[in-house]
């Protein structure tokens, strides 16, 4: 059994303190987030989580990629789609998982245990095109494909330059009844083509009604919240057979509370879903992102799941 993270962590931006750091600020090419990584990997780590995140500490995971995107402009924190959606400026997300991992290498003087690593996270492509707002296609269903070929020049990218334990999808907008499930589907047919690691699809909120639809998407992890919602642990139960061959993300701990959850609870809802999932096919991680809860809640929730699992 290994722990996760859905992906985001507190962000604690630092002024440059250290000689070399203010002399890269006087030039502008001083990195505040650098440390706000660093803070996130090491943080993960001693708590024991097993495939970590790089925090995702660059902002909201829309504009975090759309920003990248030729066809898509920011506007007052807004996305719009102003012309055809093609392949991204640059590389979007694979210089921060390079340097987590060299910093995951760092803290275990460069004998990573079995086991351990980190994870390439994108937003998925119908949660970006339905977070934002176009006036240049028809329909969103064409954006939403386009943005799956655009992203997959990103998710190419951090599979062979970054090589992670597995590269997950933040669709959280499938759970909204908003999105056409057979295009949703379409574009992450097209991010997992030829893939060599596992992929993932992570979906946060009620999964009721499109349960029956999420167990056809062509991944290898499918990852829900189970903490903060007393529905999806039912929905798990009485329909483990259509989930057959994915492994379970699993949300133990409610990511939406901001203070440490209750260790019985947690325990026993844990417990539960190996009963049902079985200890070879469940990844314990938070509901969520843990972007919102300060830093030393964030720990001790990540803690309080690493706990649990070392007990099984
Ligand atoms: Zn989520």
């Amino acid at each position: 059994m290994r722990s996760t993270v859905v992906g985001s962590f507190p962000v604690e931006l630092k002024e440059a303190s250290s000689t070399k750091d203010k002399l890269l600020n006087v030039f502008g090419v001083y990195d505040p987030y650098k440390e706000s990584i660093k803070q996130a990997v090491f943080s993960q780590l001693d708590a024991g989580i097993d495939i970590i995140s790089d925090g995702q500490v660059r902002g909201d995971m829309v504009s975090s990629f759309s920003k990248f995107i030729p066809g898509m402009k920011i506007e007052d924190g807004n996305t719009y789609i102003v012309s055809k959606i093609r392949k991204p400026t640059g590389e979007i997300s694979v210089k921060d998982l390079l340097y987590a991992k060299s910093l995951i290498n760092k803290y275990y003087d460069g004998n990573v245990p079995e086991g351990k690593g980190i994870k390439g996270i994108i937003t998925g492509p119908s949660t970006i095109i339905h977070s934002s707002r176009t006036s240049f296609y028809k329909n969103k269903e064409d954006a939403i494909v386009d943005l799956a070929y655009s992203l997959k020049f990103e998710v190419d990218a951090i599979e062979k330059k970054v090589k992670p334990v597995y590269i997950q999808v933040d669709e959280p907008f499938l759970s909204t009844g908003m999105v056409d499930m057979k295009v949703a589907r379409e574009a992450i047919d097209i991010i997992a083509e030829g893939l060599s690691v596992p992929l993932a699809m992570h979906v946060c909120g009620t999964i009721d009604g499109v349960y029956k639809d999420l167990a056809r998407f062509n991944v290898d992890i499918l990852d829900f919240e189970f903490a903060g919602n007393n529905v999806n642990i039912d929905v798990l139960e009485n329909n483990i057979a259509l989930f057959n061959g994915k492994k379970i993300g699993f949300g133990c701990v409610d990511s939406a509370v901001n203070e440490l959850d209750s260790y019985e609870v947690t325990e026993k809802l844990i417990s539960r879903g190996i009963d049902i999932v079985g200890e070879d096919n469940i990844l314990l991680d938070p509901d969520c992102g843990l972007r919102r809860a300060p830093v030393d809640v964030a720990f001790s929730k990540l803690k309080l799941i690493n706990e649990i699992k070392d007990k099984h």
